[in-house]
């Protein structure tokens, strides 16, 4: 996912509802504390809903059914899909298509991985490529237009227990007869206090965020996955010099992005390279390094860090319901399903091999698609299939055109 142009600008927050949280920490170098977006501290974004946002009840543009709700009831539907990455996205299109008013519990990031991502060359269908953050919005308005309800929250605790699925978030209960877990995974960091007290006074996890606030800087880069050599070879458009730092002497990462950050002459590659602390008080003025074969520690000047060393599965709400293998991501089981039945899985909160929007979106389909079976196999879908609905839940299924056959399949 990266390209030779230059890019000066941070795109805005494609989400209308979004508002981009710098966080309040000091300034870059040679940047004004407080001053405009474009001139906050590196790292430490985080990407926030106003309250406005909290809940959509609008319908959709394009008709079709719409989930409603009444102030203080649980909101009640067929379908709730947790996340709104291209996994969530993608089986919001095809269950509102297959009008299932899918309620989808956004996240207060909402949009995921590919919100805090520049150029996407890989997604089939954009021959130039196309920004992260504009993908994920059009996905979102192609579900919006089907008639999906996309609340920006995160969900606090659920109970799989028995049907309705019961989920909360910020004290609002949500029930559903299915689930869809799309929540997708977030990056690690090293866990040094040091890297804690500087996050967003020059450590960063994101090189598309806030490589922009290092221009003329010399910084550094660790991982030695796809994600340290891609954001390495990006950063060099801002910085004047990047420090690859990997803690063996081999990379993770694919052949031809080795060969591009090797060959790139504004990256040094530090093979056996472990970060034992980041240096500065204020903001970052460099690193304690320790070499992995000798234990030798010395020091090196650096002006940024960014932490590129893979990515942790959101599960913390359905651990207790849900299998998790030994690195934590979510065991599915015949394609999408879980251990219980009427609750589905979709992209990276499972798939630790792949990690693509593309796979993601495409989980997502298969995803939505074995609810609206599995729904239908059950008798849930239709005019009036949310059980004990309350306060409007019953209007989730209203307004459809009628779930004949397997609409969810239809393309
Ligand atoms: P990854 O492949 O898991 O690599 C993580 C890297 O970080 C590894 O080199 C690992 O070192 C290192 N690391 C882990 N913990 C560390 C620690 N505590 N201290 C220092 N180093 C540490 O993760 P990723 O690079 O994020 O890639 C994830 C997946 O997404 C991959 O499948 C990748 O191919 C894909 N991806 C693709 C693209 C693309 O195609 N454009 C871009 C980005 C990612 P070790 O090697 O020693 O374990």
């Amino acid at each position: 996912m990266t390209d030779d142009t230059t890019k000066t600008d941070r795109p805005a927050s494609p989400f209308p509802s979004l508002a981009i949280d710098f966080g309040d920490a000091g300034s870059a170098p040679g940047l004004t504390p407080g001053s405009a977006a474009v001139a906050t501290p590196p790292g430490g974004l985080s990407i926030v809903s106003s309250p406005l946002a909290i809940v959509s009840d609008e319908p959709a543009a394009g008709g079709g059914a719409v989930a409603s709700f009444s102030p203080g009831a649980p909101r009640e539907t067929t379908l709730l899909i947790v996340g709104s990455g291209p996994a969530g996205l993608t089986a919001a299109i095809y269950a509102a298509r297959a009008d299932l008013a899918p309620i989808v519990l956004a996240g207060s990031a909402a949009g995921g991985q590919l919100m805090l991502t520049s150029d996407v060359e890989n997604y089939p269908g954009f021959p130039d490529g196309i920004q992260g953050p504009d993908l994920m919005t059009a996905m979102r308005a192609q579900a919006e237009r089907f008639g999906a309800t996309l609340i920006d929250v995160d969900i606090d605790r659920v109970d799989l227990s028995r049907r309705p699925f019961r989920l909360w978030a910020r004290g609002i209960e949500y029930r559903a007869q299915a689930v869809i877990v799309a929540t997708g995974a977030s990056a690690m960091w090293l866990g040094l206090e040091s890297e804690e007290r500087l996050r967003g006074r020059g450590v960063s996890a994101c090189a598309t965020c806030d490589g922009f606030f290092f221009r003329d800087l010399e910084i550094a880069v660790v991982g030695g996955g796809d994600t340290a050599l891609e954001e390495a070879t990006y950063l060099t458009r801002f910085a004047s010099k990047v420090h690859l730092l990997h803690r063996r002497d081999q990379f993770r990462g694919s052949r031809i992005m080795v060969d591009r950050a090797i060959e790139h002459p504004k990256i040094e590659i530090h093979y056996n390279t472990a970060v034992e602390e980041v240096l500065g008080e204020s903001h970052v003025t460099g690193l304690r390094l320790r070499d992995t074969a000798t234990d030798e520690l010395r020091e090196m000047p650096a002006e940024g860090l960014f932490i590129a060393i893979g990515h942790r599965p959101n599960t913390d709400a359905f651990r207790d319901w849900l299998e998790v293998d030994a690195k934590g991501y979510l065991v599915v089981h015949d394609e999408t399903g879980s251990k219980i039945d009427g609750v589905f899985i979709a992209g990276d909160v499972h798939d630790h091999r792949y990690r693509q929007a593309v796979t993601a979106a495409g989980d997502g389909c298969k995803a939505a698609i074995d609810a609206e079976r599995w729904l239908e196999a059950q008798g849930l879908t239709g005019p009036g299939a949310v059980a004990g609905a309350t306060g409007g839940g019953s209007g989730a299924m209203g307004g459809g055109s009628g779930a004949t056959g397997s609409p969810a399949s239809r393309s």
